[in-house]
């Protein structure tokens, strides 16, 4: 009777939970269908850890025909970052990571059961809120800090003093109903506290989904459900939202792992059904001591999913390699299945790594290459345009100016049953193929461990011989007369041992040549990059000593 009387006190115009139980009444799916969310704080970027859960939830909805949403937990206003919500929403749209409902571009949402953005569902919390006093499972805390925690830190020692044991309890705990009012009268702020029933002492076996079965001790803290200002914290807003939105499988970091014991006791104080855990493992990196640590924010770039965006790497590329630290039969299936669309690819949560994986660029680059190396001439520059025309305007010119001229570039060494792997990121065409440009030609000759004078002499006579209509094979036969003919130039040596007999060194001679035509010692097919530079500018190169 009291708690009903606190409870009325706490929150008179409450709905009462029936209300909101029946608004949003269980989902009509099939068996085995998981519901999962992806649910981030609006702090200003998307981590690669969160998009690698909302992969993992979109997969898993996806394999078991269930239902994908997106939340917005902006409760913890502190730490909120104007436009992040746009950030994500444009984040999970450039990765193709499509949801069924949640909230959308400028303040609009989709499906029926929103809102999906936290700090418009106070009217929900509260009347869950006065469920849990009625039922004594929650009380009202009106300590102030500061003022009043020297007072908590004194209680807190005479418990450990005579318990032994810190209970984490508050001294508020066991207000009475009139204590309550008066204090409510003087118009007091408080906390809305869990009254814990749980011992530390006991351990509670937990089943997680990536981890297998796991031991936990149980609660006791009296954690904050809802803070003095009206808005819940993650524990008690994750609750009441996954269980009214009907999330079946809530995957999260591992970093959250510590705190199910008082998730769990929160689920059995509301009569809600739990809900099933996957905590993910955590994506590393080593650090220049070669010990392992999490990808951070601050140190490494690859933490903001807009990096990868911004450097040009098809998205494909990136899930690609995301799904493969997930699921460690990714690449198998891949190499079993080439071609499929990655949709079609059967995740299973089940089969999450649960072991931290290590971030790997290396691996990255050469699954995003042999993407980029699948696609035609006409893919790659539209799909280089489109990012160049944002992040790289100089490209975006150069590019767009003669697109005949740029297919023909991107096409070298493309046709071929193994066409060449060599662009990660469309940012590395500037590296990459940027010599067949006069605007983006580096200079920077690789003229290292080159003898200058031989190299001037080959550059002299192949002006002289180059004819740009030549046939592949009449290019090369006239090369190698050449080098035959050059081997004082080049080898002197052994040419001067035998000068009758002397074959050529053909592969120092078209060095020379590739060095003067594209500032490098290696390239594609130097036949074909001369075809495609044209007389001119080949002959303008070659006359570069
Ligand atoms: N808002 C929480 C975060 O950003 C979400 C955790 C969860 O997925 O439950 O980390």
């Amino acid at each position: 009777m009291e708690n009903k009387k606190i409870a009325d006190l706490l929150y008179p115009n409450a709905k009462p939970t029936s209300f909101w139980e029946q608004k949003y009444p269980p989902r009509n799916l099939p068996n085995g269908a998981e519901v999962t969310r992806f649910a981030p704080s609006p702090t200003g970027y998307l981590h690669i850890g969160h998009f690698f859960q909302s992969l993992c939830d979109k997969f898993i909805a996806k394999s078991t025909n269930g239902v994908f949403y997106f939340r917005v937990e902006d409760t913890d206003k502190k730490r909120e970052v104007a436009d992040s919500v746009d950030v994500a929403i444009d984040t999970l749209s450039q990765f193709g990571i499509e949801y069924d409902e949640g909230v959308l571009k400028g303040g609009k949402e989709k499906g029926n059961y929103g809102p999906y953005t936290q700090s418009q569902r106070l009217e929900i919390y509260n009347s869950f809120a006065k469920y849990l006093v009625e039922k004594g499972k929650a009380y009202p805390c009106f300590c102030e800090k500061p003022e009043n925690f020297a007072e908590i830190l004194e209680k807190r020692s005479e418990q450990l003093e005579e318990n032994e044991t810190l209970e984490e309890k508050d001294v508020c705990r066991n207000l009475s109903f009139i204590e309550i009012e008066e204090k409510i009268k003087q118009k007091k702020p408080f906390a809305l506290r869990l009254k814990s029933f749980g011992n530390f002492e006991n351990i509670i076996k937990f089943s997680d989904v990536v981890k297998g079965e796991r031991e936990i001790r149980e609660n006791q803290k009296d954690i904050v459900l809802i803070k003095s200002n009206g808005l819940p914290v993650y524990a008690f807003a994750h609750a009441v939202d996954d269980h009214l939105m009907r999330t079946t499988l809530v995957v999260r970091g591992e970093e959250w792992y510590p705190s199910v014991s008082s998730h769990l006791e929160l689920f059995d104080a509301l009569d809600f059904k739990r809900v099933k855990y996957a905590h993910n493992p955590v994506i590393c990196k080593l650090d220049e001591n070669g010990n392992k640590r999490k990808v951070s924010k601050r140190k490494d770039k690859e933490a903001d999913m807009r990096f990868f965006v911004q450097a040009g790497y098809p998205s494909n590329a990136i899930l690609e390699y995301l799904l493969n630290l997930a699921n460690s039969n990714f690449e198998i299936w891949r190499k079993n299945n080439p071609t499929t669309p990655i949709a079609d690819f059967n995740f299973s949560a089940q089969k999450i790594t649960p072991s931290n994986p290590m971030f790997d660029f290396a691996k990255l680059n050469d699954i995003s290459k042999t993407i980029i190396s699948k696609m035609t001439a006409e893919e790659i520059l539209s799909n280089i345009l489109l990012w160049a025309e944002i992040f790289d305007k100089e490209i975006y010119k150069i590019l767009s100016k003669d697109k005949t001229y740029s297919l023909k570039v991107l096409n070298i060494d493309r046709d071929t049953p193994k066409p060449r792997k060599d662009i990660a990121k469309y940012e590395d065409v500037k590296t990459v193929w940027g010599y067949m440009f006069d605007d983006l030609f580096d200079s920077d000759y690789e003229l290292e461990d080159t003898n200058i004078e031989n190299m001037k002499e080959v550059l002299k006579e192949y002006i002289k011989i180059y004819e740009p209509n030549d046939t592949k094979d009449e290019w090369f036969d006239r090369i190698k007369e050449m080098s035959d003919k050059l081997g004082y130039a080049v080898d002197n040596k052994l040419f001067k041992q035998n000068p009758q007999n002397y074959k050529g060194n053909v592969a120092l001679v078209c060095e020379y040549i590739r060095i003067a035509i594209t500032g490098k010692k290696n390239s594609p097919d130097l036949y074909s990059i001369c075809q495609v530079l044209g007389e001119q500018k080949t002959i303008a190169r070659l006359m570069f000593l």
